[in-house]
């Protein structure tokens, strides 16, 4: 089985090496393709204005100047010598539940892997949220089997999995759950406001770190609790309950 591995942290991500290890536990054949820098937030974007490079790190190992789209892109069309079987993303530096769903460039990896008809899976790490500060120690316990089970049946076309290891010591998992995506119940996305050496503002994106009040089967609550969250998630967005009452307003 031939595995593409990559990440939205980079070549030098902490949680890469965490996702060769698994990769590596079950094949021979695993090919790294990661973005040059962290383009974590990155989305499902492609670098359509600017040329992409590649440069050659080691035996099947290549950094590209990139998105992590344009890595799955680049590794399918151009590096790997062959399609590969299975894309691995990952195991990201945070949380990639609920709202992060479509900022992820973990996830959108794993997307484009989808999107080219390959059997993908978004793996990331809860990290430094709550008590264990930044630890990938579930998903080194866990992630291969993990990863094994979800390579015994077929997601089905347009389907990919988003696999959320929690922010716990591995003896203390809870246990695993097939969850939905949720939504945070507080606005997390916060505008950081500093000021430079010229007394210019600048900002910062970032994240609020509150713990809200999620319903059960969501993959908020299924980490809040320690378990492993595994969502399926699907590339067509479409609402269909609320194409009736669209049809309704265009109908006259
Ligand atoms: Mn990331």
């Amino acid at each position: 089985m031939r595995i593409l591995v990559t990440n939205d942290d980079g070549i030098h991500g902490p949680g890469l090496t965490v996702l060769e290890e698994i990769a590596h536990a079950i094949s021979d054949d695993v090919w790294v393709v990661a973005p040059d820098e962290e383009r974590s937030g990155a989305g499902h974007s492609l670098t359509l204005s600017n040329p992409i490079r590649y440069q050659k790190l080691g035996e099947r190992r290549f950094e590209v100047t990139g998105t992590p789209t344009d890595c799955v892109v680049m590794a399918v069309r151009k590096i790997l010598p062959e399609m590969p079987d299975l894309v691995l993303s990952g195991v990201n530096r945070g949380q990639n539940i609920a709202d992060d769903v479509t900022y992820s460039g973990t996830i959108a990896a794993a997307m484009e892997g989808t999107a080219l008809g390959l059997k993908s899976i978004a793996l990331s790490q809860v990290s430094g949220i709550y008590e264990n500060g930044e630890s990938f120690a579930v998903a080194r316990a866990y992630g291969e089997g993990v990863v094994k089970k979800l390579l015994t049946l077929p997601f089905g076309p347009g389907v990919l999995v988003n696999v959320n290891f929690p922010d716990c010591r591995p003896d203390e998992l809870a246990g695993i759950e097939v969850t939905r995506q949720g939504k945070r119940d507080q606005n997390f996305l916060l505008v950081d406001e500093r000021i430079d050496a010229r007394d210019r503002n600048y900002y910062w994106l970032g994240f609020a770190r509150e713990r809200g009040n999620p319903p059960a089967g969501t993959d908020l609550a299924a980490v809040f609790q320690k378990r492993i969250s595994v969502t399926p998630l699907h590339m067509n967005l479409t609402q269909i309950d609320a194409m009736e009452a669209l049809r309704g307003v265009f109908a006259s």
